[in-house]
């Protein structure tokens, strides 16, 4: 792992890459200047509009089928925070402005805007654990699945993205609802201690409670909006569980409410280490609702002691299928939710979620449309307990006791029904919402859903951020916002 580079480190690598010298260049209209030359020639992992490759690297921006119109003038690839910070430079000598791109996961592709440099950051995958400290430094390309592998054998856990493939970076920029995250600190992004930052002038900085406590406060859960590009995080760790249960409950859909009613008296009383799901999902035989509940435990009586009041309670008599006391680990987890034969399936995404006080309600209120969905691979996946105590010093700001999300999934070209049947889910569950979350809500069709994802306060503070720390504005704002 990288030590952290001082401005003075920094300056020092420059000049022995013989970079120091800052040419004088122009904003990039399709022709090669001599900074993107000695740019492109330093580092050979940039492409211009007019490269025959682009259109192949832009495509593989994007962690879904579906690729959005969006095209920027540059894409560069650094593989270390050095080069992120002379990417971050060279974009501003060319009035370039940078949007950066962890794992391309964002379903409305917040990482594809027109024109400026589209910052991969995919070669960033390094992590370091400090065992004694309970703490580890990830880099921001780093899978939710291969931060497991390296924490399991030590002992340590950490609130995992529910997708394997999900990375750290925006992930965590934007708040994370992770893996047993009620019990690991609430939302994810409560677990940064600090990070490591390349600001508006190119300089690589620490951001922690001490150093640029803005930023500190910006990096836990601004998302989109986050003006810097981070190179890494130090992440507070938990003891990781022995044994991992799960008892799931399948309904057919007209009963989806009153399993969200269950879920909903449930998540006032479930005991910690234990994470309430649910899923509406289309089968074979029709449309169900599944409620899942999942223990994390040291030992195997504890987590049969959790999941025992589920097999008693009422609903569970009335389950079409019960699935009880199923024994899985965070690999078997994580295998499963990249095994597209296994899973939901793959194709083109859409999402609209909505953080809410009233899931019952909002489940009945989604429940015809979600049946007449015009792909068989949507689905509707719901968190019923979210830790509800606000982070201290977190920009992230805005959310309900459960979380909603409302996946269009596809396969063939039929986008437009897709998405309009996901606008469709979206308006009916807006009389429900507390707000969105910034990272699975599309500013780029409604810039208030955005806005939204944050609390009053949070959004003056965040604008007041973004105007002390990019005054150039050399990165692109939130979608929708600029
Ligand atoms: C299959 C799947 C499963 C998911 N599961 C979960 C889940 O369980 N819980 C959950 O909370 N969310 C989940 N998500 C949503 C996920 O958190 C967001 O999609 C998130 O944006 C993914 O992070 P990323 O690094 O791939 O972001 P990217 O798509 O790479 O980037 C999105 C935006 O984040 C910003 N950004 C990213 N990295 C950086 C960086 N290093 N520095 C500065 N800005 C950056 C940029 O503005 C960028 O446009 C899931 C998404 C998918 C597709």
């Amino acid at each position: 792992m990288k030590p952290v580079y001082t401005a003075g480190m920094r300056r020092r690598n420059l000049l022995r890459a013989g970079l120091s010298a800052p040419l004088a260049g122009t904003a990039l209209s399709g022709c090669v200047t001599p900074d993107a030359q000695r740019f492109q020639g330093a580092h050979r992992r940039m492409v211009l509009r007019d490269d025959p490759d682009y259109e192949r690297w832009r495509q593989g921006m994007a962690w879904q089928t579906f690729k959005h119109d969006r095209y920027p003038d540059v894409i560069a690839r650094p593989r270390t925070a050095l080069e992120v910070a002379d990417a971050v430079s060279y974009a501003r000598r060319n009035r370039l402005p940078v949007v950066a791109r962890s794992g391309g996961h964002n379903v409305s592709g917040a990482f594809f805007r027109d024109g400026g440099m589209l910052l991969d950051l995919g070669a960033l995958q390094g992590v370091e654990v400090d065992a004694r400290a309970g703490t580890a430094w990830v880099e921001p390309a780093l899978w939710s699945r291969n931060l497991a592998r390296v924490l399991q054998p030590q002992g340590f856990a950490f609130p995992y993205a529910h997708c394997g493939t999900v990375p750290m970076g925006g992930y965590l920029l934007g708040g994370g609802v992770g893996l047993n995250g009620d019990s690991w600190g609430g939302i994810a992004c409560a677990n940064i201690l600090e990070a490591e930052v390349v600001l508006a002038s190119g300089e690589l900085v620490r951001v922690n409670a001490e150093q640029h406590p803005d930023l500190y406060w910006a990096v836990r859960g601004a998302g989109t909006g986050f003006p810097g590009v981070v190179t890494r995080y130090r992440l507070k760790l938990h003891t990781a569980p022995n044994v991992i249960l799960s008892s799931a409950y399948v309904f057919p859909l007209p009963a989806a409410a009153d399993a969200a009613r269950w879920m909903e008296r449930e998540r006032r009383a479930a005991p910690q280490d234990t994470e309430l799901m649910m899923l509406m999902a289309h089968t074979p035989q029709g449309p169900i609702a599944i409620a899942r509940f999942v223990a994390f435990t040291a030992d195997q009586v504890g987590a049969e002691q959790l999941l025992a009041r589920y097999a008693q309670a009422p609903e569970a008599q009335k389950a079409l299928v019960r699935m009880e006391r199923v024994p899985t680990n965070f690999e078997r987890w994580f295998s499963e939710s990249v095994d597209a034969s296994r899973g939901l399936g793959f194709g083109s995404y859409g999402v609209e979620t909505i953080w809410t006080d009233r899931l019952a309600e909002s489940i009945d209120a989604v429940a015809s449309a979600f049946a007449e969905a015009p792909s068989t691979m949507s689905h509707i996946l719901v968190s019923p307990r979210i830790h509800t105590a606000t982070p201290n010093q977190a920009a992230f700001s805005m959310y309900g006791e459960a979380f909603v999300g409302v996946y269009s999934v596809w396969a063939d070209d039929a986008h437009s029904a897709n998405f309009a049947w996901l606008e469709q889910c979206a308006e009916l569950l807006a009389p429900f919402a507390k707000g969105r979350y910034v990272n699975e809500t599309d500013g780029f069709t409604a810039r208030e859903r955005v806005r939204s994802a944050f609390s009053e306060d949070a959004w003056a503070r965040l604008a007041a951020v973004r105007a002390q720390e990019d005054r150039q504005g050399v990165f692109h704002g939130f979608p929708g916002w600029g």
